[in-house]
């Protein structure tokens, strides 16, 4: 079991209501320290940890600068994640590149940047070397195919566009060995949201066991392996959070077993982790705008799935509290739906919630994490602002809301006039 309690009271956010109005999402600044600093101290006892947050899962540079400040880096996969970092202040082999059918432009600002580049396919050698050259240091990812299954968010390897096969990978670094490459890593990224550490201990050992392989065979050295990020996060009351000591007891484990029997030592342990860094401490907060009774009861709420997705799009559960109802009897039974002309645009279905009614505030647990991050403009729909509640209890907004003038922007309304 995992404790849905809020760490701010109703009335925070009345307060931060009168200034902002609901739809936004708020972010805990001190959960997400917590966090940091627990992964941080758990994973300290891997060699050379480091953690390069998934820019994806929250890409706000106020985000990113407060993890930095933890001794965070940034896992970049598009220009503008890379334009993200830069801004936030996080350069050098500080980022990590994990890009696919990567465009030249975005190699040329990674190498600018001095970003490690983790390579998805064996013929992007030959295009970094001719758009960008070829760094001192490469890293390329591994696609396991069958040694591996994968899981529901990111589909089985074999079916992955992703990563070079085991033969590639051979290939792959004896090309750049020979090119003058000295440098190297590798990763992989087999999970999404997965919940057994073993998990990430098992593909610790496929990844170590093919760096015995690879080291023999072409005489190379790794300087780190990147675990990827997909480590889960608890969004059902009734699960439990991943145990960051299971997976570092495991690891190290399998280190001594593997690198350091195999005298290849030192090997420093990456991951790229978004989800369970922020994740938990980020909530979309609503309000109830109607109540709908026909066939079943709605709860409209003044948000949609252009603020959180991943209902609509995984049917992923996330827990709601009705502020100010958190010790009322969940009598009720709603679907929780957004605005959008889209059936799916509801945020939960046959909830069990206690009685709504209209202007309660609901807050959707969870949505730290591939939340805003994920939202569009179908339908119209703009997306809201990103919140940031210090320790201290004092809030800023660390990006506002769109405005219809930002969702015209890219129309030119002269143009129209003679047309
Ligand atoms: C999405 C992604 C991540 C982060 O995944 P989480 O589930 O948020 O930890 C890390 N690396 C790559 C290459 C990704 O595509």
């Amino acid at each position: 079991m995992v404790s849905k309690e809020l760490p701010f009271t109703q009335e925070k956010i009345t307060e931060i209501i009168t200034e902002h109005p609901t739809p936004f999402h708020l972010y805990d600044k001190k959960g997400i320290l917590d966090n940091a600093r627990e992964l941080r101290k758990s994973f300290s006892r891997v060699h050379g940890f480091k953690e390069f947050f998934a820019v994806k899962a929250l890409p706000n540079p106020y985000i990113m600068k407060i993890l930095k400040k933890e001794g965070f880096g940034a896992d970049c996969s598009s220009m503008a994640e890379l334009l993200l970092a830069e801004k936030a202040g996080i350069v050098g082999e500080d980022i990590m590149f994990s890009s696919n059918d990567t465009p030249a432009d975005e190699f040329i600002k990674a190498r600018e940047l001095g970003a490690i580049i983790n390579l998805d396919d064996i013929s992007h050698i030959e295009f970094l070397e001719k758009t960008a050259g070829l760094p001192e240091l490469v890293c390329c990812r591994y696609n396991p195919g069958p040694l591996k299954e994968g899981n529901a968010i990111i589909g089985n390897p074999q079916e992955a566009k992703y990563g070079f096969t085991r033969d590639q990978l051979f290939e792959g670094y004896r090309m750049m060995k020979d090119k003058g490459v000295r440098r190297f890593g590798l990763h992989t990224m087999v999970a999404s949201n997965e919940l057994n550490p073993e998990y990430f201990v098992e593909t610790a050992r496929i990844l170590f066991d093919l760096i015995v392989d690879l080291s023999r065979e072409l005489d190379i050295h790794f300087e780190f392996v990147n675990l990827g990020g997909g480590i889960g996060i608890p969004y059902k009351p009734e699960q439990q959070p991943v145990s960051y000591e299971a997976i570092t007891t495991g690891v190290r484990n399998a280190y001594d077993e593997i690198i350091r029997a195999n005298d290849l030592h030192p090997l420093r342990i990456y991951l790229e982790c978004g989800r369970v860094i922020t994740g938990p401490y980020g909530y979309l907060i609503t309000t109830v705008r109607h109540m709908k009774h026909i066939y079943k009861d709605y709860v409209g709420t003044d948000a949609s799935m252009a603020n959180l997705m991943r209902p609509g799009i995984y049917g992923a559960y996330h827990h709601i509290t009705v502020l100010g109802k958190e010790k009322h009897k969940p009598t009720h039974m709603y679907d929780v739906t957004g605005s959008l002309c889209e059936n799916n645009d509801k945020f939960a279905i046959d909830r069990k919630l206690p009685e709504i009614e209209r202007g309660d505030v609901l807050v959707i647990h969870d949505t730290g994490a591939h939340g805003y991050a994920m939202g569009f403009n179908y339908n119209g729909k703009l997306r809201s602002a990103e919140i940031l509640l210090n320790e201290d209890g004092s809030f800023v907004k660390i990006r506002r809301a769109e405005t219809v003038d930002d969702y015209f922007a890219t129309l030119d309304f002269e143009g129209l006039e003679n047309f």
